[in-house]
C-alpha cells in the first residue's frame, strides 16, 4: 500500500490531532517544513518565530519515540521549496505518495493553499476546541446578533463548566464587576516562569538571529517553552501564583509589571503544547478545591471556554476576508511609534516597548492602549492587523483577526462588539500608573499638554456620529459632548486635528 502523508503545521503541535488519530504509524509519513513562505509572511517577532521553530523540532522528535515516520524539512536545508505546499509535493514525489491527512488549518490562507494541491487531500476537522465549528454554526444560524456573553452561557450549560445543577455556581453567571481594579507594584508578585533555552531551542535561536535580524523585536534572553512538559509547568506557575489575583487584577496595567497576574499561557494553547479543555479542567479545580475564589476561575474561564472559542467561531463563520474590512473607512497609516519611534506618549512607549522586549502585551494593554489610540487616530485596519499579527508570539490570524479586526477597530461594523472600545485619557489613568511619568496631562481636555487620548476619543466619536449616535448605549455620551459649549467643542476639534497632522508628519508625538 503506498504510504500517505501526514501534515502536521507549526500550530497542530498536538498528539491527538486529528490527522494523526486517522493515520497509521506502519504505512503513512508524517511530514512537517519550515518554510519561508511562513516565516516572513508578516515580519514575525523573532520570539515567535523561534518558539514555533524549535516547538516544531521537538514535537517531530516526539512523534518518531512514538513510532512515527517523519520527514521534516529545516528552514536552511537545500531543497526547501520555501512553501507548505511547495513540501508537500515534494514529499509526495520522494515518497510516491498521492494522498494527504491534513487536520484544518486555523487560517483561511493556508485552507485556500491546500485546496489547491494536485494530491487527494482529506481535510479533517480540528478538534482541539471545546466547541466544534457545526456546533458554533448552528448556534449562530438564524440570530441576528452574535454576543459572546449569549455563546458563553450556551457553552457553560454544554461542558459543565462552573455549573451546579443547571445553575451557575454562585448564581452569576459573570462575576466581571469585581474584576475591575487597578493593581499596585508589589515585589512579592512571582515573576513569570522562565525556561532556560535547551540545545534544539538555542541551535533556533541561532538561526533566527542569523536570518530573521531585520525583523521588530529583541530575541535574547529567551523564556519561553517548547515543549509540551514546560507549556504544563508554566500553567501550574499560573495556578499556583496567580490564578487567585486574576480576576480582580485583569484590566490593570503597570509600567514597571507588563504580566501582573496574567497566565501567559496563549502561545502554548495557540500552537497546540496545551488543550482548552485540560487548561479549563485544572483552574475548575483549583476553584473546587477553595484554592481560588469564584470571581477569578470565572473570569479566567470566560476567557478560554468563551472568548477563545467565540472569536475562532467568529472567524469561521465569515470565511475568508474577515481580516479586508474596513467599516469606519480609516486609511491612515501605521504611525512609527508603532515600530518603537520616540514617543511623549507614556502608555504607548511602554505597551510598545514591552511588546519589542516580550512578543507580550496582556488583553487591557492591546485593547484599551495600542488599539484605542490606532482606532481613535482612524489608522488602516489592514495595518493594524498586519502589525498585531507580526509582534505577538500568541498571534495567529483566527484568533488575532477577530480582536483587532473586530473587537479592537470596529472594521467589522459590529459582528464582534455592540459599540466601539474607546476611551479618554481618563481610563487609561485609572487602571495603569502610566500617566504619572507621560510629558502630557491626563486631566488636561485641551491646551498644550493634554492628553491626546482626551482630543483623538472626542474627534472620533464626532466623526463617526452617524453611525453611533442612534446606537442607544452611545446616546448619552453624544449628548454629554453636545452640552458642552461650541468653542469648547470647536478647540478639542482643532487641537485634535493638529495632532493628527503632528503624528502624519512623522513628528515625535
Ligand atoms: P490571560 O489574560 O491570562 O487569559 C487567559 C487565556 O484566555 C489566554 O491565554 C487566551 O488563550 C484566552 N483569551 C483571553 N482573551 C482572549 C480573547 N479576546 N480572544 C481569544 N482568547 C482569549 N490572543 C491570542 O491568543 N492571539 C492573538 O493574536 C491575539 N490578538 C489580540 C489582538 C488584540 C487587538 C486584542 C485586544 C486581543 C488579542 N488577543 C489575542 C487576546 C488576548 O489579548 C490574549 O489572548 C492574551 O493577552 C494572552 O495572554 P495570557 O495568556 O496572559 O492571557
Ligand atoms: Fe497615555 Fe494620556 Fe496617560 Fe499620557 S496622559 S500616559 S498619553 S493616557
Amino acid at each position: 500500500m503506498r504510504p500517505r502523508l501526514v501534515l502536521v503545521l507549526g500550530d497542530q503541535l498536538s498528539e491527538g490531532l486529528s490527522a494523526l488519530e486517522a493515520a497509521d504509524p506502519a504505512r503513512d509519513i508524517v511530514v512537517m517544513a519550515e518554510v519561508m513562505a511562513e516565516a516572513r509572511s508578516v515580519p514575525h517577532h523573532p520570539r515567535k518565530i523561534v518558539l514555533v521553530l524549535a516547538a516544531m523540532r521537538k514535537f517531530a522528535e516526539r512523534l518518531r519515540a512514538l513510532g512515527w515516520r517523519v520527514a521534516y524539512t529545516q528552514l536552511d536545508e537545500d531543497g526547501n521549496s520555501g512553501a507548505i505546499t511547495g513540501e508537500l509535493l515534494r514529499r509526495a514525489e520522494g515518497f510516491g505518495a498521492a494522498e494527504v491527512l491534513a487536520t484544518r488549518p486555523g487560517e483561511w490562507r493556508l485552507t485556500q493553499a491546500l485546496a489547491g494541491v494536485p494530491l487527494v487531500v482529506t481535510m479533517l476537522p480540528d478538534d482541539r476546541f471545546l466547541c466544534p465549528a457545526t456546533d458554533f454554526a448552528d448556534w449562530a444560524a438564524g440570530r441576528k446578533v452574535l454576543r459572546m456573553e449569549h455563546f458563553y452561557r450556551r457553552m457553560r450549560q454544554r461542558t459543565g463548566y462552573l455549573m451546579e445543577g443547571d445553575t451557575p455556581a454562585g448564581g452569576q453567571w459573570n462575576f466581571d464587576h469585581e474584576n475591575r481594579k487597578p493593581a499596585k507594584a508589589d515585589l512579592l508578585r512571582a515573576p513569570p516562569l522562565r525556561h532556560e533555552p535547551d540545545a534544539v531551542t538555542q541551535a533556533v535561536i541561532d538561526l533566527v538571529q542569523a536570518r530573521f535580524a531585520d525583523h521588530f523585536g529583541t530575541l535574547t534572553p529567551f523564556w519561553f517553552a517548547t515543549d509540551r512538559e514546560g507549556a504544563l509547568r508554566s500553567l501550574e506557575h499560573f495556578l499556583t501564583h496567580h490564578l487567585r489575583d486574576f480576576g480582580t487584577c485583569q484590566d490593570a496595567m503597570l509600567a514597571g509589571d507588563g504580566f501582573l497576574h496574567h497566565a501567559l499561557i496563549s502561545p502554548y494553547l495557540n500552537i497546540g503544547l496545551l488543550s482548552p479543555a485540560e487548561v479549563c479542567d485544572r483552574v475548575e479545580a483549583e476553584w473546587r478545591a477553595g484554592r481560588a475564589p469564584l470571581n477569578a476561575a470565572e473570569g479566567f474561564i470566560r476567557q478560554v471556554l468563551g472568548w477563545r472559542e467565540y472569536v475562532r467561531g467568529i472567524y469561521d463563520l465569515h470565511g475568508p476576508g474577515y481580516a479586508e474590512q474596513n467599516a469606519l473607512g480609516h486609511t491612515r497609516a501605521l504611525p512609527a511609534l508603532y515600530w518603537g519611534a520616540p514617543t511623549r506618549m507614556a502608555c504607548l512607549q511602554a505597551v510598545v516597548s514591552q511588546t519589542r522586549e516580550h512578543a507580550y502585551a496582556h488583553h487591557i494593554q492591546r485593547l484599551m492602549v495600542t488599539g484605542n489610540f490606532a482606532l481613535l487616530a482612524g489608522v488602516d485596519p489592514g495595518a493594524v492587523h498586519a502589525w498585531y499579527l507580526a509582534v505577538y508570539a500568541d498571534a495567529f490570524e483566527w484568533v488575532e483577526a477577530p480582536n483587532t479586526i473586530g473587537m479592537s477597530q470596529f472594521a467589522d461594523g459590529g459582528v464582534l462588539g455592540s459599540k466601539p472600545y474607546v476611551s479618554s485619557g481618563a481610563y487609561i489613568a485609572r487602571m495603569s500608573d502610566y500617566c504619572r511619568g507621560c510629558a502630557y496631562d491626563v486631566t488636561a481636555k485641551t491646551g498644550e499638554g493634554a492628553c491626546p487620548f482626551n482630543l483623538l476619543y472626542w474627534h472620533f466619536l464626532d466623526r463617526h456620529r452617524a453611525r453611533f449616535q442612534p446606537n442607544p448605549r452611545m446616546a448619552v455620551i453624544y449628548r454629554n459632548w453636545d452640552r458642552l459649549a461650541p468653542e469648547h467643542r470647536a478647540q478639542v476639534l482643532t487641537q485634535a486635528g493638529g495632532f493628527l497632522a503632528r503624528l502624519e508628519a512623522g513628528e515625535a508625538v
